[in-house]
């Protein structure tokens, strides 16, 4: 059963796909000749400072466009793809897809030369000996320089071992700016702020559709808390003005969420941007 959610895309209900998916003796084949096939699409979503409403950067979400399927959400294969090395060809055609759409973007003048991507990366790539190669590579092969790439990993992942510590701190001595993915959802704590390799924050968005008191008040603790170690924090989840407002009075310097734009086709992203310019 389709459902459509005003994309002019076709989505499958989750429990249809979850069942054929699992159903289907071999899903990694099936991901890895999506893969080959170029099934594999980004889409961006833009990261936006709450105080000047500026583009700072795009967030690449993965899509699988699936023959006679339709649009395939990342949250149904990416955790099948997690169990083998299979997610490793992931985040390196991530990493090139990624990059080689930022540099055409600034050669057309769509983005400005401060404007960066994000990318996700698993747990069990940023734990490989060649994760620092894969990341040098792509930023090779495309000619994006550091500064302009972010990889975003969760707090889960952050703290499974020192390999994946070893290789964040590789890639921020590159230059590359390293973010805390859905903060807030796993063993979190403040001494983390200081001892892990981070640039950024991302704050889950559950602390931001409660609306509970005790939640903003967390949230303003985290804001400060991260500001103390140095660390920028971005709120995900913002889907209406008043949470800005709150963001903002709370001292949060960027925003991304449902409000300022979904994630969009790379096609779509100049005319994002020239939206989200003149709203600014
Ligand atoms: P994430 O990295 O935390 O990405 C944010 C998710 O929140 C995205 O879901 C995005 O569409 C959604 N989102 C953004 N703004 C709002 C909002 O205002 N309200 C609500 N309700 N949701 C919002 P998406 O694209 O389905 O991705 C889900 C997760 O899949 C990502 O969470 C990330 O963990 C994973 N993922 C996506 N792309 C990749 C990838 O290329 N590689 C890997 N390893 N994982 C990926
Ligand atoms: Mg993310
Ligand atoms: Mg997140
Ligand atoms: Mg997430």
């Amino acid at each position: 059963r389709a459902k459509s959610l005003g994309e002019g895309r076709t989505w499958f209900s989750d429990d249809a796909l979850r069942a054929e998916l699992t159903e289907q003796a071999d899903l990694e084949a099936a991901l890895s000749d999506a893969l080959a096939r170029g099934e594999f699409e980004l889409h961006y979503q833009p990261v936006v400072d709450l105080a000047t409403r500026d583009v700072t950067g795009f967030e690449a979400l993965i899509r699988w466009n699936r023959p006679r399927c339709g649009t395939v959400r990342p949250d149904l294969f990416i955790p099948a793809a997690e169990r083998s090395d299979l997610i490793c060809d992931i985040g390196r055609w991530v990493l090139h897809e990624a990059g080689r759409q930022l540099v055409a973007w600034r050669a057309e003048g769509t983005v400005g030369e401060h404007v960066r991507v994000a990318v996700n990366l698993s747990g069990r790539h940023l734990a490989r000996p060649t994760l620092v190669a894969d990341v040098v590579a792509a930023l090779t092969a495309t000619g994006v320089p550091p500064q302009a790439l972010v990889v975003e990993a969760t707090e889960t992942t952050v703290l499974d071992g020192d390999e994946v510590l070893a290789n964040l701190r590789a890639l921020r001595a590159l230059g590359i700016c390293v973010s805390l993915d859905d903060y807030g959802t796993g063993y979190t704590s403040i001494e983390h702020f200081r001892t892990l390799p981070l640039d950024t924050l991302k704050i889950d968005r559950s602390f931001l559709s409660s609306t509970q008191a005790q939640d903003e008040a967390l949230l303003g603790l985290m804001v400060h808390a991260a500001h103390t170690f140095g660390l920028k924090v971005v709120a995900e989840g913002v889907e209406r003005p008043e949470q800005v407002e709150l963001l903002r009075s709370l001292g949060c310097d960027l925003g991304q969420g449902f409000l300022f734009s979904r994630p969009v086709p790379a096609a779509a992203v100049a005319e994002l941007a020239d939206l989200l310019r003149a709203a600014a």
